[in-house]
């Protein structure tokens, strides 16, 4: 792996390399086809569950490059399709296709024709570059020692769509999957990858204060839920500091809270709701069983009870170290300078295929503007041309070294 400042290597033999792969006039023409697949999906985002046009125009897109779709694993949205031929090994490449509910605040010409929606997370690039992948991978379809099965994977968003995708099936016979997410703050031309954790567990919390109602004035007639409430927030702050170490990492975010209807009034409940974030399952268990020791400790120095509703979200995105070295000569060989980037506290069910299959996600430069989520994210489209290529040669790369071991 290489620190984020060290120099590419073997510049010079990799656009070679480049060259004899790929001529200057077909890449160009290549860039400018997922530019145009991109800005289409970008002017018609779809929520998470209801990319039912986003789904026709992929199957329209991989028709047309002669692709088959593999409609025995059925989706509601979202649609599997499948490169390659013979009893070989299988790898899968995947890409979200779903918007946020963000009201788009960019000034693009093609900016989002839908009200309150918005492709604020990328996921229209990770579409259109594996829409580039399954052409790439169609014109080398008869070298191929295998087959590539593409996911183009539903909800996202909500963290439901991958597990639709296995329960299709669509995981079945494959060997390794590979996905990719753009990273603003990653330059366009280098990739970031990272064995091991990658990206957060993202769980959520909702913690209900009971508490009894009385006048503002006679607080000593009731038991007041926002004064539980605030002790709960203040208390869980030191579970990081406290029952964490210094080597590992986590956050808990209390995000929202909802209690009362008058000035005059002590309500009878208050609600906590939040995330907790976390690279490992050890520190994941601790401080779910600390979480609920803090807040029913909490509640019961002040009378009361407070139950906690645990959202159990997609667990870390960690990464197959042999993938994840292989990855970084693939890299090379497409002209991306590969950086070890840090874990994102950010979540991702990719994590879900790799509780199945060995699998590598990977963040693609794309020289953003604004993070993730923003209502002007935007990013370099110059990235969707290498995105392709690196999950083309991911692919043939894998298929190749299962097939030596099959041998
Ligand atoms: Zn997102
Ligand atoms: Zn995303």
């Amino acid at each position: 792996m290489k620190s984020e400042l060290e120099q590419p290597k073997q510049q010079a033999g990799q656009e070679e390399r480049g060259k004899q792969r790929i001529p200057a006039e077909t890449d160009e023409a290549f860039a400018e086809r997922l530019i145009e697949i991109r800005r289409h999906l970008h002017r018609h985002p779809e929520l998470s569950g209801e990319e039912r046009e986003t789904t026709d125009a992929i199957r329209g897109w991989l028709e047309e490059e002669g692709v088959r779709i593999a409609d025995e694993y059925s989706l509601r949205t979202g649609l599997v399709a499948e490169i390659g031929q013979g009893d070989g090994p299988v790898v899968a490449l995947r890409a979200d296709i779903d918007a946020l509910p963000i009201q788009e605040e960019t000034k693009l010409e093609f900016a989002s024709q839908a009200a309150g929606k918005m492709h604020a997370c990328g996921h229209d690039a990770h579409t259109a570059i594996l829409i580039g992948a399954a052409r790439l991978l169609k014109q080398r379809e008869f070298g191929l020692p295998g087959k590539v099965r593409l996911l183009f994977q539903p909800s996202e968003e909500k963290a439901t769509g991958a597990r639709q995708v296995i329960q299709s099936g669509a995981l079945s016979e494959v060997r390794a999957v590979f996905g990719l997410h753009n990273k603003p703050d990653l330059q366009v031309g280098t990739v970031g990858i990272r064995e091991g954790a990658l990206l957060a567990a993202a769980d959520g919390f909702v913690v209900n204060v009971e508490g009894v109602g009385t006048h503002a004035a006679v607080p000593e007639a009731g038991i007041d839920p926002i004064v539980v409430a605030s002790h709960i927030v203040t208390a869980l702050q030191a579970i990081v500091s406290r029952n964490v170490g210094a080597q590992e990492s986590a956050v808990i975010s209390v995000t929202k809270i909802h209690s009362g209807t008058a000035w005059n009034v002590i309500p009878d409940q208050a609600i906590l709701d939040g995330t907790v974030r976390t690279f490992d399952e050890k520190v994941r268990a601790r401080i779910r069983e600390r979480f609920n020791q803090v807040v029913a400790g909490v509640a019961a120095a002040y009378g009361t009870r407070a139950t906690v509703r645990w959202i159990q979200g997609p667990p870390a995105v960690v990464n197959d170290a042999s993938l994840a070295s292989a990855a970084e000569q693939v890299a090379g060989e497409v002209g991306l300078n590969s950086v070890r980037p840090l874990p994102s506290p950010a979540g991702e069910d990719f994590s879900f295929y790799q509780k199945e299959v060995p699998g590598l996600f990977l963040f693609l430069g794309t020289s953003g503007p604004h993070e993730w989520h923003h209502p002007a994210f935007d990013l370099d489209e110059r990235a969707l041309p290498l995105g392709a290529h690196l999950l083309a040669a991911l692919a043939e790369q894998a298929l190749q070294n299962l097939q030596v071991q099959n041998d």
